[in-house]
């Protein structure tokens, strides 16, 4: 039995719909009355918003657990949430005696109540996946950081042969039209000026015969919102619509990330991908015609159970026909409860690591080439963060890439600045116009 916490401190891990739920649960914490711990202060409560994707994100959920424990043998109260929390649900607590509650993505708008429940000494676990949306339980959203993640869809019902987010996120869900719409209209008058849209498979979001380019070109006259973003998408719910959304809807970004995890069919066949390599292709291509200067982003896998050289050639061809303006790259994970995790032929791990550093270096002459192509370009960035120099800032171009700016303009603003010089990760510019007016 402990005092009802006080303060509270949320760390997210993984991917950006996990940023999502740990701004929601900090907002639900903040409107029962609890305030964020301060920088370097002792939280009451802390909460890890876990990532079980691959096996090294679901050990540091343990570890950061054991680190919880204070200097004088006391510790917080600790609540294990996100994909690991799913995953693990009762066995996780028998891993760690630290954890005190335990809670699944789809049911942490119980957060509050559970937080008052361990308090009196009861350790919890709701995993559940209730039909009542959680998204109904939650607060109206009142601030926001410059760019605002908006989760409109959750779960996903691909079952690709490698993958746990079918089990830990559970089925494709969409949230309503309207829903989606009065929550962009709290983050702008709560200070975004670019909204991305979120999901697992976000461009397989649909609202009765409404898909997702639908609802883009309803965000897009939103006044006061400049920018909208989605991902992840998946290859084969790029519809024609959307393609198309990318020609016409000024506001929308020239970024697309669509995932093709490896260029061999045979591969992507084992990995219950659904698209072919030329499909693909074909996707890209359209893309490109919708909007020429698009930047491509991918993930890819290397080292899927069977993969031979021949089956990795074709996915450093398929970077050189893409060429991809950024990537995620990742060895094979093998995931307990995942057909892939029983296939024959693993591959040992020093021709994972030899792949992936090749795919890695393919991949950098890509965004290195794509970075260079933008040196003198005049465009317009929002700035998001400070620099690690006085008085420089730091933004993000149409493109994703993070361009160095000196400015006196603030976060949240938008400058014009002419691209002066490009990394493998991120450009240099100088303004060339003062701040554009909110
Ligand atoms: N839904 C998205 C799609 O299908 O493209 C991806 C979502 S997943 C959260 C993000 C990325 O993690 C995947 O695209 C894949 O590259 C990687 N990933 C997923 N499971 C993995 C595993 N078992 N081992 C290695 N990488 C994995
Ligand atoms: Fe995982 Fe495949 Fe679903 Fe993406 S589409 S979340 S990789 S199962």
């Amino acid at each position: 039995m402990s005092a009802i916490p006080k303060t509270f401190r949320v760390k997210s891990f993984g991917c950006q719909m996990n940023v999502y739920d740990g701004e929601r649960m900090a907002e639900l914490l903040g409107a029962s009355g609890m305030a964020a711990a301060g920088e370097g202060e002792d939280a009451d409560l802390v909460v890890l918003n876990t990532c079980h994707i691959r096996e090294k994100a679901a050990e540091k959920a343990y570890s950061d657990v054991g680190r919880l424990r204070r200097e004088d043998g006391s510790k917080p109260l600790v609540a294990l949430a996100g994909c690991v929390a799913q995953a693990e649900a009762g066995e996780a607590k028998a891993r760690s005696a630290m954890i005190d509650i335990v809670v699944g993505p789809q049911a942490y708008h119980r957060l509050p109540q559970m937080v008052v429940e361990a308090a009196a000494g009861r350790r919890l676990v709701d995993t559940d996946m209730p039909a009542l949306s959680k998204f109904d339980a939650l607060p109206v959203r009142r601030r926001a950081t410059p760019s605002a993640f908006l989760t409109v869809q959750e779960g996903c019902d691909k079952f690709c042969t490698y993958c746990v987010v079918p089990y830990t996120r559970g089925a494709e869900i969409s949230r309503p039209w309207d829903d989606v719409v009065a929550e962009a209209q709290a983050l702008v008058e709560g200070g975004a000026r670019e909204i991305v849209l979120l999901g697992q498979n976000v461009n397989a979001w649909a609202d009765g015969n409404r898909g997702l380019s639908g609802l883009i070109r309803q965000l897009a006259v939103i006044p006061g919102l400049e920018r909208i973003r989605y991902t992840t998408s998946h290859p084969v719910n790029m519809s024609d619509d959307l393609i198309g959304a990318h020609a016409d809807v000024e506001k929308l970004m020239p970024y697309l990330h669509l995932p093709v995890q490896s260029g061999s069919d045979r591969i992507l066949k084992a990995m219950n991908r659904s698209h072919t390599a030329a499909s693909y292709l074909r996707t890209i291509e359209k893309v490109r015609v919708a909007r020429p200067d698009i930047a491509i982003s991918g993930d890819f896998i290397v080292g899927f159970p069977d993969e031979t050289g021949a089956d990795f050639e074709a996915t450093l061809n398929i970077v050189d026909e893409v060429r991809y303006a950024s990537a995620f790259s990742f060895k094979y994970s093998p995931r307990p409860g995942t057909p892939a995790a029983t296939m024959e032929n693993p591959i040992p791990a020093e021709v994972m690591d030899e792949r992936l550093q090749r795919l890695q270096a393919k991949l950098a002459e890509h965004s290195t080439a794509f970075n260079r192509s933008c040196i003198g370009r005049e465009t317009r960035i929002l700035i998001d963060r400070k620099g690690r120099k006085p008085g420089q800032m730091i933004g993000k171009s149409p493109w994703l890439q993070s361009v160095f700016v000196e400015t006196e303009a603030a976060i949240g603003e938008m400058v014009d600045v002419r691209i002066d010089h490009a990394l493998p990760n991120s450009l240099g510019g100088s303004v060339v116009r003062q701040a554009v007016a909110a």
